[in-house]
């Protein structure tokens, strides 16, 4: 998926030359040249980005059908997704992005308990894993507690709560705000389509009667979300993770609506996967996650 997405994708400096290299041994057929992108305010360790083809799709995906062509020097951006990444002073948090299908399919396949498992780095490659560094950052206010600063103990326990009760409820009255939250936090000259004209009704025609049939999927995305959320360091502490976790949940259940729209059926586990799909293409990719962390409430209920 982020091969084929048009994004612009960096390339680090120290590895356009072992790019260059494979090009060089592997006669790779590039079908657009250059295939780096240069241009202006780049940050300082960055050559340019990924040349794309007419279509799109990254000169390397092309030239490697099926795959990278240049999978073991490809740019830390291209080895990093789909892991999101919180840095602080509790070690390195990983979550996934549901863009990438495989990603999505495992809330579909996994069994057993939602739980915070203690694992080997996934790119052993790499000293550091990309993401927030939030390593000189200090622990969030302890809610309710005045001026209090958590503990990271607290607030490993608070993150275990929210997992351990995460769920996805039924459309609220108020999701088309906090979907346009979502929306909101997205630069210029990017764009996120509005929610679909009568929600409500295509809601309870079409997406009410499955959304419990999916509980346990829903359940595990919202874990997923729960977890490692950027929101605890860019946006204050525990309620601003609290709020973006609401927003994430208002965008599944619009996006659910949008897709049975257009497929004009009710919802299945194609539609489901599509739109959880879609709706990390916009919260995790299209949103700007500082304007997210710092997005104003909506409602304070908890779904
Ligand atoms: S360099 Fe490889 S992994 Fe990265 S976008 Fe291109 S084809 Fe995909």
């Amino acid at each position: 998926m982020c091969c084929t997405s048009g994004w612009p994708i960096p390339v680090e400096r120290a590895r356009v030359a072992a790019i260059d290299d494979r090009i060089a041994a592997n006669v790779i057929p590039l079908q657009v040249e250059p295939w780096l992108t240069t241009g202006a305010n780049l940050p300082e360790d960055v050559e340019g980005t990924l040349a794309l083809g007419d279509n799109g799709h990254c000169v390397f995906f092309e030239a490697g059908r099926p795959g990278c062509a240049i999978h073991d020097a490809k740019p830390a951006s291209c080895a990093h997704f789909p892991f999101v990444c919180l840095i602080d002073q509790r070690g390195i948090h990983v979550t996934l992005s549901h863009f990438c299908p495989t990603s999505t399919s495992l809330l579909f396949e996994h069994t057993g308990p939602i739980e915070v498992v203690e694992g080997p780095s996934p790119l052993p490659d790499l000293e550091m894993l990309e993401g927030l560094d939030a390593r000189d950052a200090l622990p969030p206010v302890m809610p309710g507690a005045g001026e209090r600063l958590m503990s990271f103990d607290e607030l490993d326990a608070w993150q275990h709560d929210r997992i351990a009760h995460a769920s996805i409820g039924e459309l609220q009255a108020d999701d088309i705000a906090a979907f346009n939250r979502a929306r909101a936090a997205v630069p210029s000259p990017l764009s996120w389509p509005a929610a679909p004209d009568q929600l409500e009704s295509i809601w309870f025609a079409q997406v009410a009667p499955a959304w419990r049939d999916f509980e346990e999927v829903l359940t595990r995305y919202a874990a997923a979300k729960a977890f490692a959320s950027w929101s605890l360091y860019l946006g204050g502490g525990i309620d601003a993770a609290e709020r973006t976790a609401r927003i994430a949940h208002a965008v599944v259940r619009v996006e659910c609506a949008r897709q049975c729209r257009a497929a004009g059926r009710p919802l299945d586990r194609e539609l489901l996967m599509n739109a959880i799909e879609q709706s990390d293409l916009l919260l995790v990719h299209y949103a700007d996650p500082e304007a997210l962390a710092t997005s104003p409430s909506t409602d304070r209920r908890r779904d």
